[in-house]
């Protein structure tokens, strides 16, 4: 079985004219499923069209956190429109992110609780994106227990162990193969194998040796390798056991 980066943003923006035939060739580099995560609706939208060009790619569509402040009035409807789009199978990324003082913390989360409202009347999979606001983040998911993965986890081991009890899934980028990753080590450690998801986040946070370049899915090996020598198990066994928990969070659940 070969690699589902579950967490990929392939916009034009970032790769220019070398995307098209960087998607191409992904397939004869083991990367058999990737999901294509939107931060607005115009970048979701630019995924949905990657998704029904090329067999291996689906979409999320979401208003990440960030984006929170500067939706368009019917950003609601504008969003429903593009979950019933063909291989549209997850709502994201949304969530907190506090790492800067802007959006404002009540717009964040305004934004964040009515797409979890919208996910479950679709019966949808949510795409989690948290920055320095594990507690609130957990408060709202422990009120509203979505299905869905905590994406580019970077909490701690105890915020794992909430989130897996919540029913969730964590997924981890290229950071788990960075040296001074300790914490994510340990989340890891604790996270169930049955509840792990491999993903890159390209074209950011390329795992070592690729630290700092510009990622894609086919760097995501390096990163199984990482969380299959933390898990006990072999990085082709790792891959494998990623795959089938996000084929069983991404479609087996799905009506
Ligand atoms: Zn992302």
């Amino acid at each position: 079985m070969g690699i589902f980066d579950t967490h990929a943003h392939y916009y034009k923006e970032d790769f220019g004219g070398e995307l098209e035939q960087l998607l191409a060739d992904l397939p004869s580099k083991n990367v058999e499923k990737v999901l294509a995560v939107g931060c607005d609706l115009q970048s979701s939208e630019e995924e949905i069209a990657l998704a029904a060009k090329y067999g291996y790619i689906y979409a999320a569509a979401g208003i990440h956190p960030e984006h929170a402040a500067d939706v368009p009035e019917d950003w609601e409807s504008g969003l429903e429109a593009l979950l019933r789009k063909n291989k549209v199978i997850a709502l994201g990324e949304i969530g907190l992110d506090y790492h800067y003082p802007e959006p404002p913390k009540d717009v964040q989360k305004a934004v964040f609780v009515r797409q979890l409202e919208i996910a479950k009347s679709f019966e949808m999979p949510v795409v989690i994106h948290s920055r320095d606001a594990s507690g609130d983040t957990l408060e709202i998911l422990r009120e509203y227990k979505p299905r869905g993965v905590l994406h580019c986890f970077s909490g701690s081991p105890e915020t794992a162990c909430e989130v897996v009890k919540l029913g969730m899934y964590i997924g981890f980028t290229g950071v788990l193969t960075f040296k001074n990753s300790k914490k994510a080590w340990s989340a890891c450690a604790e996270t169930p194998i049955d509840r792990l998801l491999l993903e890159t986040d390209c074209p950011y946070m390329a795992p070592v040796p690729h630290r700092g370049e510009r990622c894609d899915s086919s760097m995501i090996a390096f990163t199984a390798a990482k969380m299959a020598e933390i898990k006990g198990v072999s990085t082709e066994k790792m891959i494998d056991i990623a795959y089938q928990n996000a084929e069983r969070l991404f479609f087996n659940d799905r009506v």
